[in-house]
């Protein structure tokens, strides 16, 4: 099986440009060209086309987490949903919720503006539950989303209604929700291409070392050369914990994926799956899985599995034991494909931030910084772009008044005991998804009568 990320073989190589050589002074450096880094210049050189932007980036622009993920676009998870409610209450939550699906909607009118091929598609995504513990968590994302109004674009659907979308013998049910799929490396590509267009510079190959602020003044230590600047955005999602004011706001943990050969026409037609919307099921490690325009099953999500010491070496993204399970999860969800093989594996850090919910803002020395995505930025990225402008900008919108930018997040303990804390969590949701569901449950124990009820669309709702 081949290690490098699929997506990265469905465009010619990427070569990646000189490293910054030399000193310089610019309006605003950004640390990390990923979709954080380049949503951000992206944003700011639209609203002030005479600002010097510089993006710094380690190794090559888009090749840290966003080429690795499955390419689903989509609003935060269920977990994100409960948590700001929790925090922050129903206003602030439909806040975010509208933010992120506006970002799903700009992301697909960009390409179409910017000619970018990036395979977005409008699906929507189908989650459903495969036992009756996630039974009763459709039934709280059902009413969630009622209490936020975002059930719109909701549909639920009994387990033979579900199973007529997607085919496997597991599914118990399910709900659609809004959402998109795209080939993320073509999206970060064609955005990288647009940036440079605008006029801000990229560097790559130009690891931002250090940080100081003197004079009032940012400089940016790389191996080359440094880089003075009235504001730096820490761009470095995962890689975050790396600075010094960072340490205890991003815990990296590996995800992995696999991607199959492409499957023959025979192979296609032993699993109904009339809308290929991308599916996840409502597991605390959920999975996700999706078809590709080229006809490749992707089987992304399960556990996460944390490295000691927050070890990001690339070496760890090959773990046979990580890619077991996911080969054991796809059997059992699709039976019927027990034959298909896998021809990809891999796997990357994502960045959790504690609440999982991704934080905005400024450190105690006026550094700002956008993370803690959890597993799902692509579409959260975009919105962070427009919240980072505005912070830079210095001026109150829509977008500063969101959630995600929040000065009191809960932090990780530092050390032995964050590496404990984070060992325990994953332990907890392992367990959890194991443990069947103990207290009664109103879905999970009249399953019939909550999708009588529930299983029309919005507009026949109205109606009736
Ligand atoms: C296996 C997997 C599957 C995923 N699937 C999905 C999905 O389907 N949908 C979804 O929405 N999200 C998904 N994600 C998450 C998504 O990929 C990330 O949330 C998103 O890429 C974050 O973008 P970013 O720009 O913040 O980070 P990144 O894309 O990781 O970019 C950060 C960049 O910073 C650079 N960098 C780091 N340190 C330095 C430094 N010191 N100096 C300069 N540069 C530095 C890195 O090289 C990197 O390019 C997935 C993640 C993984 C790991």
């Amino acid at each position: 099986m081949s290690t490098t990320p699929y997506w990265q073989e469905t465009l010619a190589p990427v070569v990646p440009g000189p490293p910054l050589d030399g000193d310089v002074t610019c309006d605003v450096c950004i640390v990390g060209g990923g979709g954080t880094g380049l949503w951000t210049a992206h944003a700011l050189k639209e609203a002030e086309p005479s600002m010097d932007v510089r993006i710094l980036e380690a190794g090559t622009v888009g090749l840290g987490a966003s080429v690795h993920g499955g390419g689903f676009v989509t609003l935060a998870g269920a977990k994100v949903l409960r948590r700001l409610l929790w925090y922050y209450g129903t206003t602030k939550a439909a806040g975010v919720y509208k933010a992120v699906a506006k970002s799903m909607l700009e992301i697909g009118r960009f390409c179409r503006k910017n000619g970018i091929d990036a395979e977005y598609e409008r699906t929507g995504i189908l989650q459903v539950v495969t036992d009756t513990k996630q039974l009763a968590r459709l039934q709280l994302q059902v009413d969630r989303a009622r209490k936020l109004g975002m059930d719109g674009s909701m549909t639920v659907y009994d387990a033979e209604e579900a199973r007529e979308r997607i085919g496997s013998p597991t599914v118990l049910g399910g709900m659609t929700a809004f959402g998109a799929v795209v080939n993320p490396h073509k999206l970060v590509q064609g955005l990288a291409g647009v940036v440079r267009a605008q006029g801000a510079v990229i560097h790559e190959q130009t690891p931002a070392l250090d940080v100081r602020k003197i004079d009032g003044k940012f400089q940016v230590s790389t191996p080359h050369g440094v880089v003075t600047a009235r504001e730096v955005v820490l761009a470095t999602n995962a890689w975050q914990h790396t600075f010094s004011e960072m340490t205890d706001r991003v815990m990296p943990v590996w995800n992995h994926l696999l991607v199959s050969e492409p499957l023959t026409g025979e192979q296609l037609a032993r699993v109904p799956w009339p809308g290929r919307e991308p599916v996840s099921n409502m597991r605390s490690f959920f999975f996700t899985t999706r078809l590709t325009q080229d006809n490749r099953v992707i089987w992304t999500g399960g556990r996460w599995h944390y490295r000691p010491g927050r070890d990001m070496a690339p070496e760890n993204a090959r773990n046979p034991e990580a890619y077991r399970e996911l080969r054991t999860a796809f059997d059992a969800f699709f039976p019927a494909w027990h034959d298909v093989r896998m021809s990809h594996a891999n796997g990357a850090c994502i960045g959790w931030s504690h609440s999982f919910i991704p934080q905005f803002g400024r450190t105690s020395s006026g550094l700002l910084y956008g993370h803690g995505y959890t597993g799902a930025g692509l579409a959260a990225s975009h919105a962070g772009g427009r919240i980072l402008r505005d912070l830079i900008l210095h001026r109150a919108s829509e977008y500063t008044e969101l959630a995600y930018v929040t000065v009191n997040q809960p932090k990780f303990m530092p050390g032995k005991f964050g590496d404990r804390g984070a060992d325990f969590f994953v332990w907890r949701q392992r367990t959890g998804d194991r443990i069947p569901l103990l207290l009664p449950h109103r879905a999970a124990l009249s399953s019939r009568s909550f999708f009588n009820r529930h299983r029309r669309g919005p507009a026949e709702r109205a109606g009736s």
